[in-house]
């Protein structure tokens, strides 16, 4: 068995043996961003030759639009001489690059934009250094939100949230216990429960899910994320979080893991696939709210792109492609506002978090753009 382990096997299952069963929010960390077996740490996981494909990889109509709504929403708050334009895990950079060159159009944004880009990978960083260096906006790079200077800002995160370490809890006859990994008496990696019960924690539920049934599993994330954006943008700012998840807190076990483009065990082989799961928007918008923002949406991808314009681009750009490239756009149309399961339509929401002076935002409001 020890011959088949990875290094970052080896090291969960010491980490386990020294001090006991670690939570899954622990072990999702480890397998994503240890700091030198990590998932993201060492590989480019994104795009057809990797591991799972998004959707600015899918179509740059994708970062185009989100480029649009960006100086639509700068010029909103004012047109101010300098703005943040913060990415938060920007893979290989497509969105931004996308985004940016779209916003061209726009008189002023580019010259006012400077750009900081939140990665954790050094092999992405470098990736994105390379992409950037045709750029003339300033950018800076930085491994965490917080190091990111105050001021005017538009955070921009796509499929970001949703690799932000995960706690589960599993209802018992006597309360909720933290789901954890153990090591089984086969030997093998495996979910069991925490021996206590977590304290009070039916209260902290919303009172519809605290009379789940037993074998009930609950997921929060304990990341101080909306936290740190209400409290940027209270400033003057607004972001854009687009992401796979529900919009009403539930119950149910979402963490799951990817590794070439299908789904695997998220304990076979740790750092090896991506894990991830699905964002609670309602607990996001709750805390961003109890700090003073303003939540816009959640509205499905698919409007939120239909009412951006979405098909309209599709048509400008076919005009000018030959007919096998036209073929393409529509194909890419069609997966990124289509409501079935192979569609990223309707599982996938934008929701934007506000400064509450900002008002309306382009897309978020029935009538717009
Ligand atoms: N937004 C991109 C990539 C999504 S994959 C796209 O849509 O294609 C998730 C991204 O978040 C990767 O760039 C990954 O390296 C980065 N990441 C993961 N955990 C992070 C963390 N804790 N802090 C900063 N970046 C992180």
């Amino acid at each position: 068995m020890a011959d088949q382990t990875s290094p970052l096997e080896h090291e969960i299952r010491r980490l386990i043996i020294a001090a006991g069963p670690m939570p899954v929010a622990q072990y999702m960390r480890l397998c994503l961003t240890h700091p030198q077996y990590g998932y993201y740490i060492a590989r480019d996981p994104v795009g057809a030759a990797g591991d799972f494909i998004t959707a600015p990889e899918i179509s740059q109509m994708f970062g185009e639009l989100i480029g649009i709504w960006m100086a639509a929403v700068w010029r909103q708050m004012g047109a101010p001489e300098n703005v943040r334009v913060i990415e938060l895990g920007p893979g290989r950079g497509t969105l931004m690059l996308d985004a940016l060159r779209a916003a061209r159009v726009v008189n002023g944004f580019l010259a006012a934009a400077v750009l900081h880009l939140v990665e954790i990978s050094p092999a992405l960083q470098a990736q994105q250094r390379q992409r950037f260096k045709q750029l003339d906006v300033p950018t800076t790079w930085h491994t965490t939100f917080e190091e990111v200077p105050p001021g005017p800002c538009l955070v921009i995160a796509n499929e970001f949230i949703d690799v932000l370490p995960v706690h589960q809890a599993v209802k018992l006859p006597d309360g909720w216990h933290e789901r954890v990994v153990c090591i089984a008496s086969d030997g093998k990696l495996a979910f069991a429960t925490a021996s206590d019960a977590l304290p009070f924690f039916d209260a902290t539920l919303p009172r519809r899910l605290r009379g789940a049934a037993e074998g009930a599993i609950y997921e929060w994330r304990s990341d101080n994320i909306a936290l740190e954006l209400g409290r940027r943008l209270r400033g003057e700012g607004v972001a854009l979080i687009l992401d796979y998840g529900h919009v009403q807190r539930g119950l149910g076990d979402t963490l799951q893991a990817v590794a070439g483009h299908s789904y695997t065990d998220p304990l076979g082989a740790p750092g090896e696939a991506d894990l991830t799961a699905h964002v609670d928007f309602d607990a996001l918008a709750q805390s961003a709210e109890s700090i003073g923002a303003r939540i816009h949406g959640p509205i499905s991808q698919r409007d939120f792109l239909l009412r951006l314009g979405i098909k309209q681009r599709a048509e400008a750009l076919k005009a000018r492609a030959p007919r096998d490239k036209a073929r393409e756009i529509d194909l890419a149309l069609a997966r990124l506002t289509a409501t079935g399961p192979q569609g990223m339509g309707e599982l996938f929401k934008a929701m934007a978090i506000a400064n509450p002076e900002v008002g309306a935002l382009p897309a978020f409001e029935r009538s717009s753009p």
